[in-house]
C-alpha cells in the first residue's frame, strides 16, 4: 500500500505534462507521459497505471474515444480515468461521463485540489486492485483445495474398484474349481464310483454353477449402479402388490423347507421407482429370510405406511429414527439363524458374509445391492436381530402423494 502508484498523463502539448509532472512528481508518483491517444493506450497495456489523467483535446484521437477504448479492454476497464476540462466546460463534462470518464479536472488547476483528487484515487486504485489480487489468489487456493479433494476421491475410487476387481475375481475362482474338481472326478472316476457319489458331486456343481451364476448377476447388478447410470425409469408402482407377488414367486422354496410364510398388512401402498429393481430388493430380502432360516421357521412380510403423526412401532427396525415425512414401508422378519450385533454393522458391505451362515452358499452382494438401491429411491434401510432368534429388516421408501397415484 505504501507504493506510490503510476500515473499516466496524456496531453499533446508539452506544457500541459510539464505542469502536471510538477505537480505531481514531488508526491513520489511514478509518472508515464504519452503525447497521443494511440500512444497512450499502448502506454496503457504494457503497464497498467493506478490513474489516468487524459486531456480532451488532442489531435487524431481525442480525449473522448481513448477513454471509450480504455473501458472497452478488460485489462484497463477498471483503471481511474480524469478528464482534464476548461473550467465549466458542461457539454464535454456530459461526453465524459458518456464515455466512461470517473471524473474531471478542471484547467487552470488548483494545485491542492488536484494533488488531493489524484491521492484519493490513486490509492483507492491500488487499494482495489489488492482486494482483487487477494480474491483471485483465494480464489486459486480454492480450486487447487477442491482439485486436490477430487484427486484424493478419484485414488480412492481407483482403490475400491481394484479391490472389487480383485474380490471378484477370487469369488469366481471358489465356485470354478469346485466345479473343475467335481468334473475332473466324475470324468476320471465315473466308472468306479457309486450312484450315491456320483449324484453328490453333480448335485455340488449344480449349487456352485448356481452360486457362480448368481455372482456374475449381482456383479453386473452393481457394476450398473456403480455407473452412475441413474436415469433409470420410475413409476407409480403398488409396493404391497408387489411385494405379494414376490412372496408368491419365493413361495415353492419356502415350501420345501416347510417354513410357515405369511404377507400382512396393506394392499395398496404407493411409490414412485424403478420395478425391477424394487422387486430385486423385495426378492433378495426374501430369499435372504427363507435361506437363512431352519426348516418349519417363520416367514412374516409386511407392508404399512408411516406418517410423522403416527406412533412409531418398536418392532420395525429404523422406524424411531426415521426422517420427517411420509413413507411407504416394508418388513421382513424371520425366526432363523439370527446375527450378532457385532456383525449387523458389517452386512451391508460387498462380499461381506456374517460366518454364522454355516454351509449356506451366497455371494455376500445381495444387501449392499438392496442398500444401494433403497438409497437410491431416497429410502431408508434398517435391520435388527438376535442370534439364534431371528431377523427383520425394514426398508423405508417415500410414500407417493394420492393424487399422484389417480
Ligand atoms: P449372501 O446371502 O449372498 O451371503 P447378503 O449380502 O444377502 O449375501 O447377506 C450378507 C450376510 O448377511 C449373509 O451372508 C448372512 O450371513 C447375513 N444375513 C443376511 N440376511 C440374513 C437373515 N435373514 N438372517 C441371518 N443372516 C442373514
Amino acid at each position: 500500500m505504501d507504493q506510490p502508484g503510476i500515473i499516466l498523463i496524456v496531453d499533446d502539448e508539452p506544457l500541459g505534462r510539464e505542469t502536471l509532472e510538477a505537480l505531481l512528481k514531488p508526491q513520489g508518483y511514478h509518472l508515464l507521459f504519452a503525447t497521443n491517444g494511440a500512444d497512450a493506450l499502448v502506454q496503457a497495456s504494457i503497464q497498467p497505471p493506478d490513474l489516468v489523467l487524459l486531456d480532451i483535446m488532442m489531435p487524431g484521437m481525442d480525449g473522448f474515444t481513448v477513454c471509450r477504448r480504455l473501458r472497452a479492454d478488460p485489462l484497463l476497464a477498471e483503471v481511474p480515468v480524469l478528464l482534464i476540462t476548461a473550467l465549466d466546460d458542461r457539454d464535454s463534462r456530459l461526453r465524459g461521463i458518456e464515455a466512461g470518464a470517473d471524473d474531471f479536472i478542471s484547467k487552470p488547476f488548483d494545485r491542492a485540489e488536484l494533488r488531493m483528487r489524484v491521492r484519493t484515487i490513486v490509492r483507492l486504485n491500488r487499494y482495489r486492485r489488492l482486494l482483487d489480487e487477494r480474491t483471485q489468489r483465494q480464489q486459486a487456493e480454492a480450486e487447487v483445495v477442491r482439485r486436490n479433494q477430487d484427486l484424493i476421491l478419484l485414488q480412492e475410487a481407483t482403490q475400491l474398484k481394484n479391490q472389487f476387481v480383485s474380490n471378484v475375481s477370487h469369488e469366481l475362482r471358489t465356485p470354478l474349481s469346485i466345479m473343475m474338481m467335481h468334473i475332473g472326478n466324475l470324468d476320471m472316476l465315473y466308472e468306479q464310483m457309486e450312484d450315491a457319489k456320483r449324484r453328490s458331486l453333480i448335485h455340488t456343481i449344480r449349487e456352485q454353477t448356481r452360486l457362480l451364476h448368481e455372482l456374475i448377476t449381482n456383479v453386473l447388478d452393481i457394476s450398473y449402479l456403480d455407473s452412475g447410470m441413474r436415469s433409470i425409469e420410475n413409476h407409480t408402482l403398488n409396493l404391497a402388490a408387489l411385494l405379494r407377488e414376490e412372496a408368491e414367486r419365493q413361495m415353492p422354496l419356502a415350501e420345501r423347507k416347510s417354513q410357515h410364510f405369511k404377507v400382512l398388512g396393506l394392499d395398496q401402498v404407493f411409490v414412485h421407482a424403478n420395478e425391477g429393481q424394487m422387486r430385486q430388493v423385495l426378492c433378495n430380502l426374501l430369499n435372504n429370510a427363507i435361506k437363512y432360516t431352519p426348516d418349519g421357521g417363520t416367514i412374516t412380510a409386511e407392508c404399512r405406511i408411516y406418517q410423522p403423526a403416527m406412533s412409531v412401532d418398536p418392532g420395525w427396525p429404523g422406524s424411531t429414527e426415521l426422517d420427517q415425512g411420509s413413507w411407504a414401508a416394508f418388513c421382513i422378519s424371520d425366526n432363523g439363524m439370527g446375527m450378532p450385533r457385532e456383525v449387523l454393522e458389517r452386512i451391508f458391505e460387498r462380499f461381506y458374509r456374517a460366518g454364522t451362515q454355516g454351509a449356506i452358499l451366497g455371494t455376500g452382494l445381495g444387501l449392499s445391492i438392496v442398500q444401494e438401491i433403497v438409497t437410491l429411491h431416497q429410502g431408508q434401510i434398517a435391520v435388527a436381530s438376535t442370534l439364534g432368534e431371528g431377523s427383520r429388516f425394514a426398508v423405508y421408501l417415500p410414500l407417493l402423494n394420492e393424487e399422484h397415484t389417480q
